[in-house]
């Protein structure tokens, strides 16, 4: 019911980012192979969503705005072997809730476009549009005037959603992103498969040009990455990225075996630029820690630990005085 979507919805979306992140995780869940981005005065205006996935049919697509109407958790066993990136089925509904919705949507059978605002359908009608789904999200929280008043200026809205564009780019480096902002694009990657292409978009050519890549495995860990000379350092932590299974995550015991195995490297508080994929068995994995499935719970942690510390003091031992 409205009401309880509502709620949801002060979890799930605080700020036009969580609507970015979402679409694009969507879009991912969908196979899409190309995600546009397009934001408006930093989203609060509005945001379009593009891809070339599955799409869906027309209840499917009416369906998807209903509290908990995943497609994603068939059993409760899948909890716990989570691939798919969303699950809850909790984002369109909240979505919905406080924002005004065109879906545009075609599975390859049959196209359809439906209109939900404010915890209404307003339009479900037969639409000629392209394979996959086009999400166009305008008025947000402009029926709940509290939460509009959270929302902080453009630009800072913006990056916070660049930065979420980026961390999804990196760990899908096979998926063409496209990201424009007001009508420039600011953020473009080619889906060739190759991670140092979005360092490269992300900080240029010199970072990208000394980032050493890396692999290594234990018993229960695959990790690979790449790793950046110690003399480009940074002053902050942010530029260390953890991806699970290809969900980048935000782990302090991981950040910590990186910011260790670089310590004999790095003067006090620099820190690198760092880009680490995990692969590990999901059984392992508990993502159910947050609704915005940020955090994630890892069994064997410190084995994980100090492989990433070992990797890192192998890679660099020569440059030891
Ligand atoms: P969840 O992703 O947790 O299942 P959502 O609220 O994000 O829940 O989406 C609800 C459902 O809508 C999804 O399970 C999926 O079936 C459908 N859906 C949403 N976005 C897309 C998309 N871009 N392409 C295809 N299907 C989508
Ligand atoms: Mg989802």
């Amino acid at each position: 019911d409205h009401l309880s979507n509502l709620i949801a919805a002060g979890e799930v979306v605080s700020r036009p980012m969580n609507i970015v992140k979402e679409c694009i995780e969507n879009s991912l869940d969908a196979h899409a192979n190309s995600i546009e981005i397009e934001v408006f005065e930093g989203g609060i205006s509005g945001v379009i969503i593009t891809d070339d996935g599955d799409g869906m049919d027309p209840e499917d697509a009416l369906l998807a705005f209903s509290n908990h109407a995943t497609s994603k958790l068939k059993t409760e066993d899948d909890l716990f072997k989570i691939m798919t990136m969303g699950f809850r089925g909790e984002a369109l509904a909240s979505i919905g809730a406080v924002a005004s919705v065109d879906l545009q949507t075609n599975d390859g059978n049959q196209g359809t476009h439906i209109k939900f605002e404010y915890g209404s359908n307003t339009l479900h009608e037969e639409y000629a549009c392209p394979k996959g789904t086009r999400i166009e999200v305008r008025g947000l929280f402009s029926r709940t005037p509290a939460r509009l008043k959270y929302l902080k200026k453009a630009n800072y809205e913006f990056s916070v959603i660049a930065e979420a564009v980026n961390k999804l780019a990196l760990s899908h480096p096979n998926i063409r992103f496209l990201l424009k902002h007001d009508g420039r694009t600011i953020f473009q990657t080619s889906g060739k498969g190759n991670q140092k292409e979005v360092l490269y978009q992300m900080y240029g050519r010199e970072a990208a040009e000394n980032c050493l890549p890396f692999s290594a495995s234990s018993d229960d860990f695959q990790i690979d990455g790449y790793a950046i000379q110690p003399k480009i350092s940074r002053a902050s932590k942010n530029s260390i990225y953890v991806s699970i299974n290809s969900r980048i995550i935000r782990s302090w015991p991981i950040t910590n075996a990186v910011v260790e195995g670089y310590r004999e490297y790095l003067p006090k508080d620099r820190y690198p630029i760092f880009l680490i994929n995990i692969e590990v068995d999901p059984q392992l994995v508990d993502v159910n820690v947050h609704p915005n499935k940020l955090e994630v719970r890892l069994s064997k942690e410190e084995f994980l630990s100090q492989l990433i510390i070992n990797t890192i003091e192998n890679l660099f031992y020569d440059q030891l005085d």
